[in-house]
């Protein structure tokens, strides 16, 4: 059955989308994993028709596409690989900073380009000391004039390579109580003096998605490229996180569906013991375990995307959806690649790429324990 905020035009858009990516990325997927980067070449094609950023306002070139169009674009991207990822991040995750805290001179500066690909965006919060505990990051920003002197390290940051925007989270306020009322957002632009990238880093999976570390050496950022208002970043974050969270829902659910999918073909058509291994009653039983956590998954999730859509109060139930999608995917992948058997350990088995690909899920975009603690501190318990 169809979600509710699916209508008659984004069948019609997927369906466009979907054949513009088997042209432009399923037949190159698996070299971009290889090379390690999704050229940003593909980027260009994105933009040049539309798909990227669809929902910003037309003032700025957009299209002011509803959440919807969102939802399908992300979708279709994880279902030709999760590396994708970084496409979903740009266009949902941070561009809705510049749009929704930046300065009118901000966003006609940069939200055209995010729009045609030109310009790729990343969100730095993490550290190599600091993750879940956002608030004790060590990265400084401090003002002099008619700039911020930055220095500190970021890790782990997806697009940092081919990032020529970065949302720098760091204190402008190092000595504020409670630490997180210093922190502020900093957009920090590829080539400013003092930022340099380190090392791509290898992953356990998602290959073809581009992550790295970021360093700042007294980097000179215009203070012109502050975001929102200064010591107002950890509130922002907090704001925009549950879009975030929602984006990682949306991708594991369509990630557990695929390989629903492909497990199902598989078992139809191997035979053990003169029959196909899908009339085993065992099998069909696991396959039915499969199909009920997957109607489940989609059942809350697009209950969620309409709380979402609504303007609700999303923050219990999108750290729900991101925790137990994420974690039910992590089992859909566990029984795939056992249905799967020798087969579905076997690189040119995609089985075995979404088994790598789907943990991170449950790790990035604020771990599958701090949604738990987010839960809980919403049951009052204490
Ligand atoms: C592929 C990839 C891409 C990423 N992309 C980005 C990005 O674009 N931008 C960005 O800023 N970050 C990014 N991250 C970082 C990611 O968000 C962090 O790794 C994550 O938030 C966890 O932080 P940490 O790694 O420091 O783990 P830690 O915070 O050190 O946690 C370690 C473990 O302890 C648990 N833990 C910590 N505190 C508690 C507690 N109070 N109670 C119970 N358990 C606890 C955690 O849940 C986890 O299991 C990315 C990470 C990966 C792997």
């Amino acid at each position: 059955m169809a979600a509710s905020y699916l209508r008659e035009e984004h069948r019609i858009f997927r369906s466009s989308f979907r054949k513009f990516l088997e042209k432009e990325a399923a037949p190159y997927y698996l070299d971009w994993e290889k090379q390690g980067l999704i050229p940003r070449d593909f980027w260009r094609k994105m933009g040049d028709n539309g798909f990227l950023c669809p929902w910003i306002g037309e003032k700025y070139g957009g299209l002011s596409a509803d959440f919807g169009y969102s939802v399908v674009i992300n979708e279709e991207l994880e279902k030709i690989g999760s590396s994708l990822i970084g496409i979903g991040l740009h266009n949902d995750i941070v561009v809705p900073y510049i749009y929704y805290y930046g300065t009118e001179e901000q966003k006609k500066k940069w939200l055209p380009k995010c729009l045609t690909g030109e310009m790729i965006t990343a969100i730095a919060m993490t550290e190599p000391g600091a993750g879940s505990d956002l608030a004790d990051i060590s990265t400084t920003a401090i003002k002099h004039g008619d700039y911020y002197v930055v220095n500190g390290q970021k890790t782990f940051i997806t697009n940092g390579i081919h990032a020529d925007l970065v949302i720098v989270v760091c204190k402008t306020d190092p000595q504020a109580v409670p630490p997180y009322k210093g922190i502020s957002l900093l957009a920090v632009e590829r080539g400013t003096p003092g930022f340099t990238r380190g090392r791509k880093l290898e992953k356990v999976g998602l290959h073809a998605q581009d992550t790295a570390e970021l360093f700042f050496s007294d980097a000179k950022v215009p203070a012109a490229n502050l975001l929102g208002k200064e010591g107002h970043g950890f509130y922002s974050l907090m704001e925009k996180l549950q879009q975030e969270r929602l984006i990682v829902a949306i991708a594991a659910q369509t990630a557990a569906e695929r390989m629903f999918e492909l497990t199902k073909e598989y078992v139809k058509n191997r035979k053990a013991f003169g029959r196909a291994i899908s009339q085993f009653q065992t099998i069909q039983f696991r396959l039915a375990e499969m199909a009920t956590e997957i109607a489940l998954g989609r059942t809350f999730l697009d209950h969620v995307i309409e709380q979402h859509i609504d303007g609700r109060d999303v923050v219990t139930s999108v750290s729900m959806a991101k925790w137990w999608i994420t974690d039910m995917a992590k089992r859909i992948a566990a029984e795939g690649m056992q249905l799967h058997g020798g087969y579905g350990y076997m690189e040119e088995y995609e089985i075995a790429r979404r088994y790598r690909d789907i943990p991170v899920s449950a790790i990035y975009a604020g771990t599958n324990e701090m949604m738990k603690r987010i839960i809980a501190k919403n049951l009052n318990l204490s």
